[in-house]
């Protein structure tokens, strides 16, 4: 199901494009617009993904979650050499940078790259050339969350994990498990040398898996936020928990309608889950495969029911959830509480 963009009253937009942010859940290949798919596809000679925007529409059209899953995996083949990778990320800085993000933090699908043969030395050259061209042209700050497809097996997330260590910039901050859900119980030893490389613990769980996935990640990955997470409502006392803990999760409204985790989008558990006093912020995941990106979702939170000083709370709690340093953390909260005063007074 593709979403279709939401409107909101002019004075909305404008604070929502007013109001500095961060996206702590977005996939830097999941960031690619169709016609860079197209290009890249045309450079490379990959005929299994399509050759027309129209084409490109008709493919993000996703049955359900494993359908997803496969379009990704496919449109991962037209990424070739550094140049690609480099071209990838220039072009999500921009369009980050031009939503008035300040601070990203992007899954990298390494392993998806590892295993069509794509040194990891390749991948991180490229996004890197491109991340520090983007932080002095834009401004914008972006680090590195590499991942592994969880229903690939514990070797997958060995090798990337191995891939990291060896060739993993210092931009790198955390690692991640992705893909559809299995239990997070195999990757317990593997999470724990994540961490001990300094790397911090930043799974996906309870997207559609159940509030089960969710305790494993806390309890056998040491999650220090959680991706997605929105499974928790259907279990109270993994609310209180996540409340308690003060663990963020990075949620995703129009990418759970679009894989079906939620049926309408009216019935997203977003205004529930802050009401209960978690600390979630707000992300796009795969924006052009959704239909969407971060102001688009702000839009939807708006529509959600969730006024400017909520919309304000979920920016806040992106910076607080963020690996950002501790100065430039506060500057931007600050930045963040002007926006709201003004719009207050007017
Ligand atoms: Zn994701």
């Amino acid at each position: 199901m593709q979403s279709s963009p939401a409107a909101v009253s002019p004075g909305i937009e404008a604070f929502i494009r007013e109001l500095p942010k961060v996206e702590l859940h977005v996939h830097l290949e999941g960031s690619m617009q169709p016609a860079t798919l197209l290009d890249l596809a045309a450079k490379h000679r990959v005929t299994s993904v399509p050759d027309s925007l129209e084409g490109v529409r008709d493919w993000y059209e996703f049955r359900d979650f494993p359908h997803f899953i496969e379009v990704y995996l496919t449109s991962l083949e037209t990424l070739c050499d550094e140049e690609d990778f480099a071209r990838l990320t220039a072009d999500v800085a921009a369009r980050l940078a031009a939503q008035n993000v300040r601070y990203a933090e992007l899954h990298v699908s390494l392993y998806a790259h590892l295993m069509r043969g794509i040194p990891a030395g390749v991948v991180f050259e490229g996004i890197e050339h491109a991340r520090r061209e983007a932080e002095r042209e834009h401004g914008i700050r972006m680090r590195w969350v590499p991942d592994f497809p969880g229903d690939y097996g514990v070797e997958t997330g060995e090798q990337t994990l191995d891939a990291v260590l060896k060739d993993g910039p210092a931009s790198v901050i955390g690692f991640g498990v992705g893909s559809v859900e299995v239990s997070r119980a195999p990757f317990a030893d593997l999470f724990a040398r994540a961490r001990a490389a300094g790397l911090h613990s930043l799974p996906h769980a309870g997207e559609n898996g159940g509030p089960e996935r969710i305790r494993e990640a806390l309890d056998l990955l040491g999650a220090e936020r959680i991706g997605h997470g929105i499974d928790c409502m259907r279990d109270p006392a993994l609310v209180d928990r996540l409340r308690e803990t003060g663990v963020p999760l990075d949620v995703c409204p129009t990418s759970n309608l679009c894989t079906g985790a939620i049926e309408r989008i009216e019935r997203h558990p977003l205004p529930r889950m802050l009401r209960a006093g978690l600390t979630v912020s707000l992300n796009s995941d795969d924006p052009p495969m959704f239909g969407t990106d971060l102001l688009n979702e702000y839009r939807v939170a708006h529509r959600l029911g969730l006024g400017a000083a909520e919309l304000t709370d979920l920016a806040r709690n992106g910076v607080v959830a963020s690996y950002l340093d501790g100065s430039v953390e506060r500057a931007l909260l600050a930045e963040i509480d002007e926006v709201l005063e003004r719009w207050s007074g007017q």
